[in-house]
């Protein structure tokens, strides 16, 4: 329980330099301080700015990258990015902002001491930039919040990929048929690119590996992905939206539309449309909502928790905070019809935090500040190796061409050459031998084989079997 806290260095009104606290090291918050290291170079050397940025990890994880993650086609290592190496010129706080006071320009920071000192961080700013992004947007489904997993942090996509995996091994060495039914049963919840992206990742790699076990075939595992709209992947358009169902359900995937998650209890998954599956696997992707960090603090949001902003990113009638990304509403001025908000995905979200970055800079030397206005360019959508969907600058294009496509715009997109350069090797060495097959489930557990050694009782299983 946080007892106390503690003020974290000068305040910066009885100062000189200007500090500029971003919350978030995602994409608006890794290229909004790559973009203030730039244009506040001089102001940086001559300590008349400083930039702090508070992450709850050292990281910033490239998120299109997840699903080849869990399909083994990229290292977890290679698609996350080292701020304190990238941000050389910050300082970099591994923590959560757990509130704002922007009437006194103060965010409450909770580090990983806090958990031993209870103590948390007050940290004075200047300028702020809220770049939080998003979490699941869960609902009060029975056994959800028990059985159900996401898949938005690198951590839940190679959990999922060791869990998969596992459950082909649980199937493998049972003959108790319910058992296996449960373990070869795998429902996703949610038709957009993360669900569709995954599902069709995983079930790739599964099929892939099932040629090595004797006793699980393709044809023994259920795959169902479960879209409560009459349609899927609505970011590459009805008609590319419509082929990759056919295409999904073409490998005998099982796409419900039109159809609920009502609960999963006791690992029996209940749809609305009445069929009920026996699954050890519900991975939930049915939506995302606004940090939960935005309540916590004083400034302006929308009916749907978004931060309200202004076309020049500016949080609307508050001075010195700023907004980008998912966690904010930011008129799109290149919509036909007015009221409408840029889409949270990546493509506004890095373009936006340059624009962002410019506008500090701007305001800070009193000049006039840009408009952010890009407009949409459309998406590519990975089904799996050599399978895709993409709908860009009005193209359509399908199968291989279109997962080509999403490789070369993900591979240009990742942040930093290090990173580009590590994917291709992988792609390059996936291409010459054989994909990755192994579970290292026992990896979220190391404990585990010594406290079984040591005669205690292990809190995890040695095997990574769950
Ligand atoms: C599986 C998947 C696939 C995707 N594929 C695509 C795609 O193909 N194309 C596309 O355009 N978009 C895609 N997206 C969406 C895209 O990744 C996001 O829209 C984008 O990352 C949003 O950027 P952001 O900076 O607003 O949020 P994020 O990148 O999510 O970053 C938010 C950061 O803030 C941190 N944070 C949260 N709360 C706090 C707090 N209280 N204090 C401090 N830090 C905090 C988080 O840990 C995180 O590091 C995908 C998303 C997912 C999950």
């Amino acid at each position: 329980m946080v007892t106390a806290a503690s003020q974290w260095a000068t305040p910066p009104e009885t100062s000189k330099c200007v500090r500029i606290l971003i919350v978030g090291g995602g994409s608006v918050g890794l290229y909004t301080a790559l973009r203030l290291q730039q244009k506040l170079k001089a102001e940086l050397g001559r300590d008349e700015a400083e930039i702090v940025l508070v992450s709850p990890n050292p990281y910033m994880t490239y998120q299109p990258f997840l699903p080849e993650a869990a399909a083994g086609a990229i290292s977890p290592r290679h698609l996350v990015v080292p701020l304190r190496r990238v941000l050389d010129g910050c300082r970099v706080v591994v923590g959560e902002v757990t509130a704002i006071d922007h009437a006194k320009r103060t965010a409450t920071v909770a580090t990983l001491a806090t958990q031993e000192t209870g103590e948390t961080t007050q940290v004075s700013y200047d300028e702020l930039v809220l770049a939080p992004g998003s979490v699941s947007r869960t609902l009060p489904i029975p056994g959800l919040a028990d059985h159900g997993i996401g898949f938005k942090t690198v951590e839940e996509a190679i959990g999922l990929r060791n869990h998969v995996i596992e459950q082909m091994d649980i199937a493998s060495s049972t003959r108790d048929p319910a058992v296996r039914e449960a373990a070869l049963t795998f429902v996703f919840v949610g038709g957009g690119f993360a669900g569709v992206e995954a599902l069709g990742e995983l079930e790739d790699m599964a099929r892939y590996a099932s040629r090595y076990y004797h006793n699980v075939r393709p044809e023994d595992m259920k795959w169902i992905l479960v879209e409560a709209s009459d349609r899927i992947l609505p970011e590459v358009g009805e008609e590319m939206g419509r082929y990759t169902v056919t295409e999904l359900r073409r490998r005998n995937i099982d796409v419900r539309l039109h159809t609920r998650l009502e609960s999963c209890v006791d690992r029996v998954a209940v749809l609305s449309d009445g069929a009920r599956f026996r699954t050890r696997t519900v991975v939930w992707t049915a939506g995302v909502k606004p940090s939960p960090v935005l309540a916590a603090s004083d400034l302006p949001l929308n009916e749907r928790g978004r931060l309200k902003c202004t076309p020049q990113l500016a949080v609307d009638g508050v001075a010195h905070a700023w907004g980008a990304g998912d966690a904010a509403a930011v008129p799109d001025v290149t919509a036909a019809e007015p009221g409408r908000e840029t889409a949270p995905n990546a493509q506004h979200a890095v373009r936006q935090a340059k624009v962002l970055g410019d506008n500090i800079a701007h305001a800070l030397r009193g000049e006039p500040l840009e408009t952010y206005a890009h407009k949409y360019v459309g998406s590519v959508a990975s089904l799996g190796l050599h399978k895709g969907v993409a709908h860009v600058y009005g193209r359509r294009l399908k199968g291989y061409p279109a997962w080509l496509m999403h490789r070369m715009y993900h591979l240009g997109r990742i942040p930093t050459f290090n990173r580009k350069a590590r994917v291709l090797a992988e792609w390059t060495l996936a291409g010459l031998f054989k994909r990755e097959i192994v579970s290292l489930g026992s990896l979220e557990h190391p404990r585990a084989e010594f406290e079984l050694a040591a005669g205690g009782k292990s809190s995890g299983n040695p095997k990574g079997s769950s």
